[in-house]
């Protein structure tokens, strides 16, 4: 038998036994050591998902340990160390030939459409272990840490989108896990200076503790102004918005300037009220761009990242939960205590 924590309807996680997984001979079985609490786990938690059929055990930031693996498996061996990418790409779309498996038309991934990391075991089919991402990691890393590496994969992913280069000031909204993510590795990359903006208090100590060079509090300081003052009037050469906010999507396209990148990082919940102003896309002449997901390659190097610590990643989990608290580690991820909660089977 096994334990798992399984979402039976909204807001309900229910920790049930289960029968011990079995595997064919494309199969991997992996013992789940850490599984990061997401925002779209949130989201799925709160409001359902049309692609998600309860009972479902949701999770997709997932590291562990090769426990079995199927015979006709060569790249893996038992013991085996590793973190996964969230997709579960078809191989054979337009996107999956091109690298873009985070865009399959088929739109699979672990925890929405096969049960994922809340969970003693995973089982990974035959689809996920041919084209999705399952990464060694090295010794040194500990599972936690490998559980960041699918949504640091994603803040890699909206840095190059956005093309974050050596001596740019980059404006990051939001500094929770994701923001500080962005706040540090852009740092890393070059950037100049970063300009954090955030309301809660707590969060903005850690935008500072993550390297941002100039912490904003909006609801005191006007955004734009304070950007300017900081650019000699130019404007940021980098925007990047992992707040969910129309307010702040709007605001971004004019903190930017003339030939910047805006990066919209976090999808808005009421697209209806979301007006945009294209002029400023027209006259500015910006690159805006949107990222979801990331691509194999850049998961391998968000291990990369991880395994030579080249940012704070240890600092980025402020709460660890066993698979009992699960509930717990979502209530605490909801009321934005701390920055990323992760549950350690
Ligand atoms: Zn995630
Ligand atoms: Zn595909």
């Amino acid at each position: 038998m096994m334990n798992v924590v399984a979402l039976t309807d909204k807001e309900t996680l229910e920790f049930q036994e289960r029968i011990f997984p079995t595997i064919d001979d494309n199969e991997i079985l992996i013992k789940v050591h850490a599984t990061g609490v997401c925002g779209s786990d949130l989201r799925i938690y709160q409001n359902g998902d049309n692609r998600v059929d309860y009972p479902r055990v949701i999770g997709h930031e997932i590291a562990g340990e090769i426990v079995e693996s199927g015979k006709n498996i060569t790249r893996f061996q038992i013991g085996d160390r590793v973190t996964l990418g969230a997709h579960i790409p078809c191989g054979e779309c337009l996107f999956c030939q091109k690298n873009q498996g985070h865009h399959c038309i088929q739109e699979k991934s672990v925890g929405y459409h096969i049960d994922g990391g809340f969970s003693e075991y995973v089982v990974l089919p035959k689809t996920f272990v041919e084209h999705g991402s399952i990464q060694k990691i090295a010794d040194t890393t500990s599972f936690e840490l490998a559980s960041l590496s699918e949504p640091f994969s994603c803040v890699l992913s909206g840095l190059y989108e956005a093309n974050v280069t050596p001596g740019d000031t980059v404006v990051v909204y939001g500094a929770g896990a994701i923001g500080c993510m962005y706040i540090a590795a852009a740092k890393k990359m070059g950037a100049a200076s970063v300009i954090a903006v955030q309301r809660s208090a707590p969060r903005r100590k850690k935008a500072s503790e993550f390297g941002a060079d100039i912490v904003i509090d909006p609801s005191t300081t006007t955004v734009d102004e304070k950007v300017k003052t900081a650019t000699e009037g130019y404007g940021a050469d980098v925007v990047i918005v992992t707040a969910p906010s129309p307010a702040v999507q709007r605001e971004a396209l004019e903190v930017v300037k003339k030939t910047g990148s805006v990066l919209y990082f976090a999808g808005i919940k009421h697209v209806k009220d979301m007006e945009v102003n294209t002029n400023h896309i027209i006259y500015k002449q910006l690159n805006v761009v949107g990222t979801h997901g990331a691509p194999r390659t850049l998961h391998l190097e968000a291990v990369k990242w991880i395994d030579q610590g080249l940012i704070d990643f240890p600092s980025l989990i402020t709460h660890t939960f066993p698979l009992k608290e699960t509930e717990k580690a979502f209530q605490t991820a909801i009321n934005k205590e701390g920055l990323k909660c992760v549950v350690t089977p």
